[in-house]
């Protein structure tokens, strides 16, 4: 049935042994993030199987609810679980029950935090969250005050424990990991521990877009910790959007079926007006050609995100239920019912896999 996402867990799992030879050879843990397919099961097997992975990361606490427990008799994983967005007033008890660790910038969470890890008689891990200049989450790191102001409060809790430090770049501002602004992260930590005379266990230095500092050995000596999604299940680098070598790009496959193959003219007939998402499309008069449409659209695919794996096929746009092709090129002898592939972009595969629409399945190639 389609429209189709296909895993293929032997890729994924070459993916992981790719990218954790990496990061381990750097001297850091790794924690996965399972949010770009929504912590699906299968592949969550595959990682909470896999040894050198240490944590299991998720911004959504729905997802992390979806995990083998830990030390069940069914699984055999170990790693600690992780929320990464900061947490919403109304969750703080899934918080508490679901992850080991959850980052963190606002005290009045974490006193929410402690309050219900007593409660649950539970020792909770928080990262604090140090924004170095992205402008998402995290105390801003020239408030030197305010972080160790947040620090103070923190170790006067019996219930709730400073795991350690985070930051997360190259998410809303764009801004790329360096030695530089990844330095000042170790510094800051260090001037923690010499203030409060304490061990911070965790410096986690950035997602997938730090992952290329491993290999220029611009890693600043201290960060010990990454989190990885984008580069494990779709093998890009994301700082400068380089593949890593020896990973797939392919691993998540979406599939969808022809149910229309006409020759019409390229340019509509009549005024045009809004289309469907209210913007005025134009249009390149390229005579007759040969239209595929197919049965998938933006309610479940990132049409800007996906790449026909045949590459004479062109995508002409797409409306809530219906992605449009030009496949005058092809010299495949497509026809209603056939199935067009496409690689997925990051956006592309978080519509898919969030899409109910899109039937999922498994393969071991
Ligand atoms: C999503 C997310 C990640 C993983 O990002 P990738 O670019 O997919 O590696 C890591 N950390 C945080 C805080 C996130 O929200």
């Amino acid at each position: 049935m389609y429209p189709r996402l296909t895993y293929d867990l032997t890729k994924i799992k070459q993916n992981l042994d790719v990218v954790s030879k990496v990061v381990k050879g750097a001297g850091c843990s790794l924690m996965i993030v399972t949010k770009s397919f929504c912590a699906d099961p299968a592949l969550t097997a595959v990682i909470a199987a896999h040894p050198s992975v240490d944590y299991l990361a998720d911004s959504r606490i729905e997802n992390l609810k979806k995990y083998p427990p830990r030390d069940s008799h069914e699984s055999t994983h170990d790693k600690e679980t992780v929320l990464l967005r900061l947490p919403q007033e109304w969750e703080i008890a899934d918080v508490v029950r679901y992850a080991d660790i959850s980052f963190n910038s606002e005290c009045k969470t974490v006193q929410l935090l402690q309050a219900e890890s007593a409660r649950q008689d539970k020792i909770h891990k928080i990262v604090l969250m140090v924004d170095l200049g992205d402008l998402r989450e995290g105390i801003f790191y020239q408030q030197e005050e305010a972080i160790y102001h947040a620090v103070e409060e923190i170790l006067t809790f019996s219930n709730v424990q400073l795991l350690g430090i985070g930051v997360n770049l190259t998410c809303y501002g764009a801004i790329v990991p360096k030695h530089d602004n990844l330095s000042k992260l170790v510094e800051i930590a260090n001037n923690i521990e010499e203030k409060f005379s304490i061990h911070l266990p965790m410096i986690t230095g950035g997602n997938s877009s730090s992952f290329y500092l491993i290999g220029r050995e611009e890693l600043p000596q201290g960060i010990n910790n990454l989190r990885l999604g984008e580069a494990f299940i779709l093998g890009n680098e994301t700082a400068y959007g380089a593949r890593i070598p020896d990973t797939y790009d392919d691993a998540a496959l979406l599939e969808a079926q022809i149910i229309e193959l006409q020759t019409k003219p390229s340019l509509p007939i009549g005024e045009i007006g809004k289309d469907a998402f209210g913007e005025t499309p134009s249009y390149e008069d390229r005579g007759y050609r040969k239209r595929a449409i197919l049965a998938i659209g933006k309610q479940d695919a990132d049409i800007g995100s996906m790449t026909p794996l045949d590459p004479k096929v062109g995508i002409l746009g797409a409306s809530s239920d219906h992605l449009i092709l030009d496949v005058t090129d092809s010299e495949n002898a497509y026809q209603v019912g056939s199935v067009v592939g496409f690689k997925l972009g990051y956006g592309g595969l978080l519509k898919a896999a969030t899409s109910p629409y899109v039937f999922k399945a498994y393969e071991c190639s």
